[in-house]
C-alpha cells in the first residue's frame, strides 16, 4: 500500500523528514509561490481570491495530514535471527512535550507498524522502570530515561533509577559525572548529540574519559535533523576509536507517522560493532544543505531517494491522470468520471453519421 500510494506516501515522508530551519523556509516560499500562482491567472476577482487561497490551504492540509493521517509506512525487516530491530529513544505523554494521550500502548503500536521489536522508553527526567502494570503491548518496552543536564541530553537505558539531577549542573566537569552515576546503577549512558551538538562539541573527549557508553548519531526530531554529516563523522571516528556504541533514535513524541531511523542490535552486547544504524537518506541530508534551498532541494532529494517500485508507482499515477485529462469531452461538459464512461460507451456503439457517403 505504501508503494501503491507512493506519491502521497513519499510527499508526506518528505514533509516529515525536515529540519526545523529548512521546514520554515520551504513553507514560507511555497505559500508565497502558490498564492501568487493562483492570483496571477485570468478570472474574476472572486475566482482570483479563491485560487490564491487554495494553494496555501492545500499545503496546510498536507501539513496536518503529515502529523495526524494514519497511513501505510515502511517496515524494516531482517533475516538475521540473532538481531533485534530496536529504538533507543522515544517518549510518551509523561514527557512535558509528549503528545497528550500518547500512551505506552500507542507508542508500542507505532513502533510495531515499522518493524521494531523493542523500544526503550526515555521520557524527559522521568524514569520508566517497566514495573507499571500495563495492558499487553505489541512489542517489548524497555526501561530508560532521558536526563537533561547542563546543555546536554543523556539517554540512560537498562536498570535506571532516579538521580539528583541538580548535582550535574553548572559546568561540563560536573555534568560528565552523570555517566559514572548511570554506570553505578548498572545502566548504559548514551549522549544524545544531534540536537544540542554545538553545546559540547569540544567536550566529547571528556565524555569518553568520564565513561560515556555511546553516542546518538541520528535523531529524527526536527532540530536534531540539522546535525551535519561532518559532525556525525567526527563522532563515528571517536566512537570507533574507543569501541563505543553508536545508535539512531526516532525520538518519537507522538507526532508524525514514520521513523527516520532503525537499529539492528544484538541484545546484551556493547561496543562499536554491536549495533547497526539504518537511516532514511532524506533525513541524513538535512544538515548539509542551506535552509533557504529547501523549497527546491527537498522535492529533489525526495525524488532522488525513490526506489524503482516507487518510481513505477509515480509514473503510473502520472499516466492515469494525463489520460483522464486528455479524454475528449463535448463543449461545456465538465470533467468527471462520467466522461470516461460516456466515451467508452460511444466507442462500443458508434452513432450513425449523417453526412457520410459510402465508398
Ligand atoms: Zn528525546
Amino acid at each position: 500500500m505504501y508503494v501503491a500510494l507512493a506519491p502521497l506516501s513519499n510527499t508526506l515522508d518528505a514533509l516529515t523528514f525536515f529540519s526545523a530551519a529548512r521546514a520554515a523556509w520551504a513553507v514560507v516560499v511555497w505559500i508565497l509561490v502558490l498564492a501568487a500562482w493562483g492570483a496571477l491567472r485570468a478570472g474574476t476577482r472572486r475566482q482570483l481570491i479563491v485560487r490564491a487561497l487554495a494553494g496555501p490551504l492545500t499545503l496546510l492540509v498536507m501539513g496536518v495530514a503529515t502529523v495526524f493521517l494514519p497511513r501505510p509506512v515502511p517496515r524494516l525487516t531482517t533475516t538475521d535471527s540473532g538481531a533485534t530491530i530496536i529504538d533507543y529513544h522515544a517518549h510518551t505523554q509523561a514527557s512535558h512535550d509528549g503528545r497528550p494521550g500518547w500512551t505506552l500502548a500507542k507508542l508500542a503500536a507505532w513502533h510495531e507498524r515499522q518493524g521494531f521489536e523493542a523500544s526503550y522508553v526515555t521520557d524527559h527526567n522521568i524514569v520508566y522502570d517497566g514495573s507499571l502494570p500495563l495492558p499487553p503491548t505489541s512489542i517489548n518496552l524497555l526501561p530508560g530515561v532521558e536526563w537533561s543536564v547542563y546543555g546536554q541530553h543523556v539517554v540512560a537505558i537498562g536498570p535506571v533509577e532516579a538521580l539528583p539531577r541538580d548535582s550535574f549542573g553548572g559546568s561540563t566537569q560536573r555534568m560528565v559525572r552523570i555517566f559514572a552515576a548511570i554506570e553505578r546503577q548498572g545502566a548504559i549512558s548514551i549522549a544524545s548529540l544531534p540536537e544540542y551538538w554545538r553545546n559540547h562539541r569540544d567536550d566529547l573527549g571528556a565524555f569518553v574519559i568520564a565513561g560515556v557508553d555511546g553516542f546518538e548519531i541520528v535523531n529524527c526530531a526536527p532540530k536534531a535533523l540539522s546535525f551535519p554529516a561532518a559532525g556525525r563523522s567526527e563522532v563515528l571516528a571517536l566512537a570507533a576509536g574507543h569501541d563505543l556504541l553508536v545508535v539512531g533514535a526516532s525520538d518519537n513524541h507522538g507526532w508524525g507517522q514514520v521513523t527516520c531511523v532503525w537499529n539492528l542490535s544484538h541484545p546484551g552486547a556493547q561496543g562499536f560493532h554491536t549495533n547497526r544504524v539504518f537511516a532514511r537518506s532524506l533525513a541524513m541530508v538535512q544538515g548539509d544543505w542551506l535552509p533557504w534551498t529547501a523549497p527546491v532541494t527537498q522535492p529533489w532529494f525526495m525524488f532522488r531517494s525513490l526506489s524503482w517500485s516507487e518510481r513505477a508507482s509515480w509514473l503510473t499515477w502520472v499516466v492515469v491522470i494525463l489520460l483522464y485529462r486528455a479524454m475528449p469531452r463535448r463543449q461545456g461538459q465538465g470533467a468527471g468520471i462520467g466522461i470516461l464512461a460516456r466515451s467508452l460507451g460511444r466507442r462500443s456503439r458508434p452513432e450513425p453519421v449523417a453526412d457520410e457517403t459510402p465508398p
